[in-house]
């Protein structure tokens, strides 16, 4: 069985003050109760310095939101994943679909980035899913499978060493969740979309991303392919977070 992963997205909240109390509280809450599955907080790259000292007696990985797809240079307003490395992050989300929406990135750019993460010996959570539109047209599966295959088209074996987050663009932030047979339906689609890529395709963690909250995670990582959760609105309270790290022991 795959050990599961809860990683916060804390997209573009916070500030030092907000990030030391919900820091604390979660270190204090995963004291008390230690975690059986990985924990992961991503956050804003201006706070990387103040998670990797919170987080420096461990309890959780650090991860960012994003990366630039080039090396280094003269590309203003980028953070490369060297970079990224020295603040001790472990884990960088790419092809979030506020990446995809908002700035433009198309699935070759999202595997180019997959592969300097997996380059600096970070890991990847590859970020998939639908529109309401795609949902509607019977297109899901076309439009996952399309995003993950130009990931592991560019990143061969190492596609192993990978995270996929399904995360359907119509439950991001919106209050509705895929049920959780629709979310195992595409989890399981994927999975087999990755075994027939690699052979260690089994250990990669598929998690499920849309307003999972504390009171629906634990139907949904109950299921057989959803590996963990990749969390919004709810990583950013404590004790919403907790619930939900504890759902998935
Ligand atoms: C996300 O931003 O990746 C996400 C899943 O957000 P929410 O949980 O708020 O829907």
């Amino acid at each position: 069985m795959t050990k599961k992963l809860i990683a916060g997205n804390w997209k573009m909240n916070g500030s030092l003050a907000a990030n030391e109390a919900l820091v604390q509280a979660l270190l204090a809450g995963l004291a008390a109760n230690a975690a059986l599955c990985d924990v992961a907080v991503c956050v804003p790259t201006p706070y990387l310095a103040q998670l990797q000292a919170l987080l420096s007696n461990g309890g959780m990985a650090l991860g960012a939101q994003d990366v630039s797809a080039f090396e280094g240079g003269a590309y203003t307003g980028e953070v490369s994943v060297s970079m990224l490395k020295e603040f001790g992050v472990r884990y960088c989300l790419v092809g979030h679909s506020e990446r995809r929406l908002y700035h433009g990135e198309t699935d070759a750019l999202v595997a180019t980035k997959a592969q300097r993460v997996l380059a600096a010996g970070m890991t990847p959570i590859v970020c998939v899913g639908e529109t309401l539109a795609e949902r509607e047209a019977g297109r899901t599966e076309e439009v996952v499978k399309r995003q993950l295959a130009a990931v592991i088209s560019a990143n061969g074996h190492c596609v192993s060493e990978i995270v996929v987050a399904y995360e359907p663009v119509w439950a991001i932030g919106t209050g509705k969740t895929a049920s959780p047979e629709q979310a195992q339906q595409v989890h399981a689609v994927l999975r087999a979309q990755l075994q027939a890529a690699s052979a260690h395709a089994d250990r990669i963690q598929i998690l499920y991303g849309g307003s999972m909250n504390a009171a629906n995670a634990h139907s949904l990582l109950a299921q057989p392919d959803i590996d963990g959760g990749l969390i919004g609105g709810a990583a950013l309270k404590a004790a919403d977070f907790l619930t939900i790290i504890a759902a998935a022991q």
